[in-house]
């Protein structure tokens, strides 16, 4: 059962790494048995620990959880590093896998009963934890003030930071209270805020919402290259019977599928069981225990396949998602990005297409039209968000029926232009003039495939033996998880079970050469994987 942290029964001990990018390094390695940084994390990592603001815009799967969790590691024995999220259904698994990297962590939210509360606030304050999540929410409460103002606050981290900004997808009021909070803490602590949008004003409402102060701004490359792109104009009967292919012709994959309406959703979910695909579905038309158990079901592999409404995904941790096929356009190039970019983050090959049709484009304009505004916003501000909108939507358009490279489209909406040329990537449809027909195996679009996909059935292995040890890997993987109760992700990502199926290390140590194998889960959970490697 989630009980905010409560699961350790004795306190287990900070890290003895110093608070310095040396240290950093130290865990990264311990921890999360990574040997080098990725791009931008020991930047912000130094700058938080040098006490300074810091904002990381970073795409999904980039890494951004690290930037605050190692610091919040660092700090650990000094106090308690606040993180605020919006995503109170993910703080369970991921303080489970902090657990499981060795780093102390908890939350604090509306799902644990006022004695589990008082406990993990009573224990955070005797030093148990390194940090602790919470929803926004939560800062305004006086009694929570009043326990942060004890807690020794070393560091505020703002997950999801765009929540605070009115021109981003997700604007979550509570965020603007976040700037007070810390300014009342006694003494004001360093704050990183990390982002996944990237447009210009979304970055400037961070900065001056938040109160960041002189922040080392550190906005990585948007480029996924390991993201197969693609782009197709389909009918609804004939996108629908498409998905069912895809997934059909896809069967060791696990994948999301995005639709644009609950009852879309609803629809695609029972074509899709129709053909026997294991498959759950998400919306908020369904109550929060139908959610989390579906939620749940999908990151543990217990089903394949997830279809939602663009209500599912946030900050959803499933590294080895290898497919997202958006049926139905989204409104802006930034929520396909978002969404898009939920395959493929253990940075394996994945491939994510956009399967539109005329009336897409209609419903979005309806979306537009109807949208709800804050009461407090005057007739004009209104009318300049929809007109702001609208040109989003027209960018979202662009993409969608774009003749150039689709990476390179994106990358120039982030503001990265480019010199890529159609025909210069080797993985969008548009440069390897793919069609939808190239994706799938038989079925309803038989005898249309006209030329095999160059990067045909991503995540493949160099050799079958290889590719057989990663699938009894993957069994081993899901077997442990579901004695430990976590999800399949928190014991080792694909490309670690990768990394193991092609080296096949005999000893602990080799073992640990292994990317993604750091010291707590070698003791965990190595001699099984060994064994395993030993017997294939
Ligand atoms: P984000 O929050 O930016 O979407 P995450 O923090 O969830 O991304 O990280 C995505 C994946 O990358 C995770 O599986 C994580 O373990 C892995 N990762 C993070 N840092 C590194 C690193 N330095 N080297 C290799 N993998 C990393």
């Amino acid at each position: 059962m989630d009980d905010g942290g409560q699961h350790m029964n004795a306190p287990s001990r900070p890290t003895t790494a110093s608070p310095t990018p040396d240290g950093a390094r130290e865990v990264l390695a311990e921890c999360f048995g990574y040997q080098s940084f990725r791009p931008g994390q020991e930047e912000v990592i130094s700058a938080v620990l040098a006490g300074r603001d810091a904002l990381a815009v970073m795409p999904t799967g980039a890494g951004k959880s690290a930037c605050y969790q190692i610091p919040a590691a660092l700090l650990g024995r000094q106090g308690l590093t606040i993180v605020v999220s919006p995503l109170i259904s993910l703080m369970g698994d991921q303080v489970r896998g902090l657990k499981e990297a060795g780093i102390r962590g908890s939350y604090l939210n509306s799902t644990l009963t006022q004695r589990q509360q008082g406990v993990v606030m009573a224990r955070a304050l005797a030093g148990w934890y390194d940090l602790m999540y919470v929803a926004p929410e939560r800062l305004a409460e006086p009694h929570f003030a009043e326990f942060a103002a004890q807690a020794h606050v070393p560091l505020v981290a703002v997950d999801e930071a765009h929540c605070i900004s009115q021109w981003g997808q997700d604007f979550r009021p509570a965020y603007r209270r976040i700037a007070s909070f810390v300014d009342h803490l006694p003494k004001r602590p360093p704050v990183v805020a990390l982002t996944a949008t990237a447009t210009q004003r979304v970055r400037d409402d961070v900065v001056r919402l938040l109160g960041l102060r002189d922040p080392q701004t550190v906005v990585t490359g948007f480029d996924r290259p390991s993201l197969t792109l693609a782009s197709f104009e389909l009918t609804p009967r004939r996108r629908e019977a498409f998905v069912v292919d895809f997934c059909l012709s896809h069967p060791d994959q696990s994948g999301i599928v995005y639709a644009l309406t609950r009852k879309a959703v609803d629809r695609l979910a029972e074509a899709l069981r129709s053909e026997g695909v294991s498959v759950v579905s998400y919306h908020a038309g369904y109550d929060a225990t139908d959610r989390t158990a579906a939620q749940r079901a999908f990151v543990s592999d217990d089903a394949r396949v997830m279809v939602a409404t663009n209500a599912f995904g946030m900050g959803i941790d499933k590294s080895d998602v290898r497919f997202v096929l958006n049926c139905g356009m989204p409104q802006t190039l930034e929520e396909y990005y978002q969404e898009a970019g939920r395959a493929g983050r253990d940075g394996e090959p994945a491939t994510c297409m956009l399967l539109w049709c005329r009336n897409d484009i209609r419903t979005c304009h309806y979306f537009i039209d109807n949208a709800e505004f804050a009461p407090e916003l005057s007739e004009e501000e209104c009318h300049t968000l929809t007109r702001h909108r609208e040109s989003l939507l027209g960018a979202m358009i662009g993409y969608a029926t774009s003749d150039g490279c689709l990476h390179q489209r994106v990358l120039t909406y982030f503001g990265q232009a480019g010199q890529g040329d159609v025909g210069a990537c080797d993985a969008c449809s548009v440069c390897l003039g793919q069609r939808a027909a190239d994706y799938v195996g038989g079925h309803a679009l038989r005898g249309a495939i006209e030329r095999p996909t160059k990067r045909a059935n991503p995540g493949t292995l160099a050799s079958d033996e290889d590719e057989a040890l990663f699938q009894r890997l993957r069994r081993l993987r899901k077997e442990l998880a579901d004695e430990a109760g976590v999800p399949p992700y928190v014991v080792f990502s694909d490309a670690t079970l990768r990394g193991m199926a092609t080296a096949r290390p005999r000893t602990r140590d080799e073992l640990l050469q292994v990317s993604g194998v750091g010291k707590t889960k070698l003791r965990r959970y190595g001699d099984e994987f060994l064994s395993e490697i030993r017997s294939a």
